[in-house]
């Protein structure tokens, strides 16, 4: 925890960014984590080979914030890697003063063949613990509306239970808009001995197209009412922002007053409607 949560003046956040691929999205970035950094983040986490992006990509982003003085966490997947290239890019991250991972199995492009030594994430976990002991803070995913691929909700929930038994530290959850599923998912984790801190991932509303976009891809449930609503916007962007930051607000302010222990958000590189969603919740 940083120094301003730690004096109580704020509800724990973090921000998850993704490499950007040109100078010009590098600058935004830059500009977009200033701006989020006014809301002292206890960390901010870089995805990995997530569309396209390389280990390059990752590791110069996860640099900039640990330059700029703010902890930073390296996502991690090991979909097609083996122990000696997982090993080494570990020896990496340690020497640039990395302490936190989001270890994942990650997806691999559609026509690629599996491969590589590790089959889930479970594996992953186990073998960063086994090779680095105590030196990295590991964060895994946790999927409240039930991964895609899982065989069946049960099935998911207890490779859920694995990787927290194989060493993980905490979970970030894949986004959701039913705050019913993430309660039931952390209550059954709990009913199993997973009790790791769970944070939920929040994904702002800023764009029908590329919300619906993602859903389908990751599995996560836009209720109903909510797509009938972004649909009946139309193109009028302005309503659905407005409708997306209302929807959001008071999803997170159900979250945090029951209780959940930090806010992780899915900012797109982006910073206003996170900013926003913070304001008005008093963070
Ligand atoms: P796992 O936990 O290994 O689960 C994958 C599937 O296998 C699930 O269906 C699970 O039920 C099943 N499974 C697991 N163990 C077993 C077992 N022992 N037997 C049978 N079935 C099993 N992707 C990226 O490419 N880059 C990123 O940076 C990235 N960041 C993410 C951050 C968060 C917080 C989240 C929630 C997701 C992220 N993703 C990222 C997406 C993620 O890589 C995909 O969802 C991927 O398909 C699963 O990764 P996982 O680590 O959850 O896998």
């Amino acid at each position: 925890m940083n120094a301003a949560n730690a004096q109580g003046t704020g509800f724990p956040v973090s921000f998850e960014f993704f490499p950007p691929k040109t100078p010009e999205g590098a600058d935004k970035l830059r500009v977009a984590r200033r701006q989020l950094y006014a809301l002292h983040p206890d960390f901010c986490s870089v995805t990995y080979g997530a569309g396209g992006s390389t280990q390059e990509g990752t590791f110069g982003t996860v640099r900039e914030i640990l330059s700029e003085g703010v902890g930073a966490a390296s996502h991690f997947s090991c979909i097609g890697a083996t122990r000696q290239s997982v090993r080494e890019q570990l020896a990496t991250l340690k020497a640039m003063g990395v302490k936190r991972l989001v270890a994942l199995r990650g997806d691999l492009p559609s026509g690629y063949g599996a491969g590589g030594e590790f089959q889930y994430a479970s594996d992953l976990v186990a073998f960063i613990r086994a090779e680095t002991g105590r030196d990295f803070h590991i964060e895994v995913a946790a999927y409240p509306e039930v991964h895609p691929q899982a065989k069946s909700p049960e099935a998911d929930l207890q490779a859920y239970v694995t990787k927290v038994r194989a060493g993980a530290d905490s979970a970030i959850t894949q986004y959701f808009y039913n705050g019913d599923a993430y309660f039931r998912f952390v209550e059954d984790a709990l009913q199993l001995g997973a009790d790791v801190p769970v944070v939920p991932g929040i994904m702002p509303i800023s764009s029908s197209t590329q919300l619906m976009r993602f859903s389908d891809a990751c599995g996560a449930e836009i209720p109903r009412w909510i797509r009938l609503r972004l649909q009946a916007f139309g193109d009028d962007t302005a309503s659905i922002k407005a409708f997306g930051l209302d929807v959001v607000t008071d999803l997170c302010d159900q979250l945090r007053s029951a209780g959940v222990p930090a806010l992780h958000f899915y900012t797109m590189n982006q910073s206003a409607a996170t900013l926003e969603i913070c304001r008005r919740l008093g963070i």
